[in-house]
């Protein structure tokens, strides 16, 4: 997703407050997150690409994602910065996300910590024992290190994606930082589904009759709901009882944004919770990038 989504993201959102007044709080909330996010993209350096496109080509058969941690090319600084404002933001919502982060601020004047915590973040490990003494729990200090990253991930991404062999991949991680999706659409040409991965945005061809969690491909698991309008879709797996939500482009006739539809789908996630299904795009990778992990670090 470009600056440009960006942008594009936050008009419609202003278009709506004016039609119908105040935003929902959750939206609220994701505009003022893509302000963050948007103005900190602008100042990552578009990232050189060390990989020669052989390379690429085999780690994209071997089903490697392209992107390790010490790929990646990040400001400490300015990631410490984003840090700061994501902490900010997110105390000031503690209605909606339930818990309030008391002490991350220790960990932005801590910036080796930072770095350790992101790393481990990135690679689906624990977070460092020492942050285990700071009032915040694990799971919300993930999100903000999740969004503190995203910039970076997503101009990596922006880079790289096209570089990627679609036919060739069609794993259930992603390509180029090995995240889990979190959102699918079924392309409007032909129907094919592409899933969207929950860290950097990027965009994959993916089997239509296969949950990209757990592999099966045993139709009597796999089952989806769609909504009247035949618009949103919820993807579920008996397997292992995680959702998917997507969106059939099929049946759209305006742009869709796809980052914006995480956030308009709420409810999808609230039925799928309640049906006992969970999310599995919390940012952990998938059972490939583990088994490809020797070969990545
Ligand atoms: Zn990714
Ligand atoms: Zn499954």
């Amino acid at each position: 997703m470009s600056t440009g989504t960006d942008s594009r993201i936050l008009r419609r959102l202003d278009e709506w407050e004016g039609k119908e007044g105040p935003l929902p709080k959750s939206l609220e909330f994701y505009r003022r997150l893509l302000c963050i996010q948007s103005e900190a993209k602008s100042r990552v350096a578009v990232p050189k690409l060390g990989l020669s496109e052989e390379a690429i080509s085999n780690q994209i058969r071997r089903g490697s994602p392209l992107l390790g941690f010490d790929d990646l090319s990040i400001d400490w600084s300015l990631l410490g910065n984003i840090f700061e404002e994501v902490t900010t933001l997110f105390t000031s919502y503690s209605d909606i996300l339930g818990e309030v982060p008391q002490s991350p601020k220790d960990l932005s004047s801590c910036p080796a910590l930072l770095k350790e915590a992101t790393k481990a973040w990135f690679e689906g490990a624990q977070l460092p024992p020492q942050m285990a003494v700071s009032d915040i729990s694990e799971d919300i200090l993930e999100v903000m290190i999740h969004t503190t990253l995203s910039p970076f991930l997503i101009s990596h991404c922006e880079a790289l994606l096209s570089l990627v062999n679609q036919e060739q991949w069609r794993r259930g991680y992603c390509p180029i930082c090995g995240g889990n999706p979190d959102f699918a659409f079924l392309d409007k040409e032909r129907g094919a589904r592409w899933l969207l991965c929950s860290r950097c945005d990027a965009e994959w061809l993916f089997q239509r009759l296969e949950c990209p969690y757990c592999g099966t491909q045993d139709q009597s698991a796999l089952a989806y709901f769609t909504n009247d309008e035949g618009l949103y879709r919820l993807y579920v797996c008996e397997r292992c009882r995680h959702y998917l939500k997507a969106i059939d482009l099929q049946h759209t006739d305006y742009e869709v944004l796809l980052p914006l539809e995480r956030f308009l789908t709420l409810d999808i996630d609230t039925q799928a919770h309640g049906d006992g299904y969970s999310s599995c795009a919390k940012a952990r990778q998938g059972e490939g990038m583990k088994s490809n992990a020797g070969q990545l670090y």
